[in-house]
């Protein structure tokens, strides 16, 4: 067992107020490139030309080629153990919310209760226009299968999925409640997150600012290993997540 297991078991075990921040990484495992993966969806759709807000209101259907592409990774995705860590340790009290910035639905399916959802969910989809609301699944054939873009059912407007893309503001509510958790918290696990995009990565800054312990799980250094990070485990997250359930002895 990595010593920093261990360490950071004893850091959970006695501390009363633990958050968790997580991105792209925690879902590599279960199947959904990040946006570093060599041959990964990002290499052949520029985030900067098709994740913007702009490229939607301009030409949603040029930006439904790429969210097509997405849906056929992504609807097959399952939890993975990492996930079901978290959900774990949520479950017997340890951790009280997860950042996520991710919008796969997966800790959720992991049956994680108190998600903040920092960039919203895919598995909702919104109308521009008219403000309805539906679920994913209510247009999965139509979208997984016969790539038909998705239209409002009220208004006939072309559909976006209820997620941030770049130059659109974080929700309120995500945003209050997130900065509320690293006040609050006494720990931190940052979970298979590059930590470059703000104000998403400022939150473990925030915390670190009052005296929490910073964990770190990821297969690489990143923007706060050196100077923000208290303890650092390496490898997989689907991996070492458990392993720190394990060390833990939860009953
Ligand atoms: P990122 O791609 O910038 O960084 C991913 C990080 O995870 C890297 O530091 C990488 O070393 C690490 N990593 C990869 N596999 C890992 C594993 N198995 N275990 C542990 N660590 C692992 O992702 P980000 O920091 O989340 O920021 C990118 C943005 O992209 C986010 O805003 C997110 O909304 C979006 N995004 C989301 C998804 C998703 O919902 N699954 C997928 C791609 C991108
Ligand atoms: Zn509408």
């Amino acid at each position: 067992m990595d010593i920093n297991i261990v360490k950071a078991a004893e850091v959970l075990q006695s501390a009363t107020y633990a958050i968790a921040l997580t991105g792209a990484g925690i879902s590599t495992e279960s199947g959904i490139p990040d946006f570093r993966s060599k041959g990964g969806l990002w290499e052949k759709y520029d985030p900067s030309e098709y994740a913007t807000i702009q490229a939607f209101t301009s030409d949603p259907e040029k930006v439904w080629r790429m969210l097509f592409d997405m849906s056929d990774i992504t609807h097959n995705a399952r939890p993975n153990p990492g996930h079901e860590a978290l959900a774990e340790l949520e479950r017997v009290g340890v951790l009280k919310h997860i950042i996520t910035q991710n919008i796969d639905n997966l800790h959720q399916e992991a049956g994680s209760r108190n998600v903040i959802e920092y960039h919203g969910n895919a598995s909702r989809l919104e109308c521009l226009n008219c403000g309805a609301k539906y679920p994913r699944k209510q247009f999965a054939a139509a979208i997984i299968g016969e790539r038909v873009v998705p239209r409002c059912t009220k208004c006939g407007s072309i559909l976006k999925p209820s997620v941030i893309f770049f130059g659109e503001m974080i929700p309120q509510e995500a945003l209050f409640r997130s900065q509320e958790a690293a006040h609050q918290a006494d720990a931190v696990l940052v979970v298979g997150t590059s930590a470059v995009v703000y104000p998403a990565a400022g939150i473990p800054l925030i915390a670190k600012q009052h005296n929490a312990v910073i964990i770190e799980f990821n297969t690489e250094n990143t923007g706060l290993t050196e100077y923000a990070t208290d303890i650092f485990i390496l490898g997989m997250a689907g991996t070492t997540l458990p392993e720190l359930v394990e060390q833990m002895r939860i009953p």
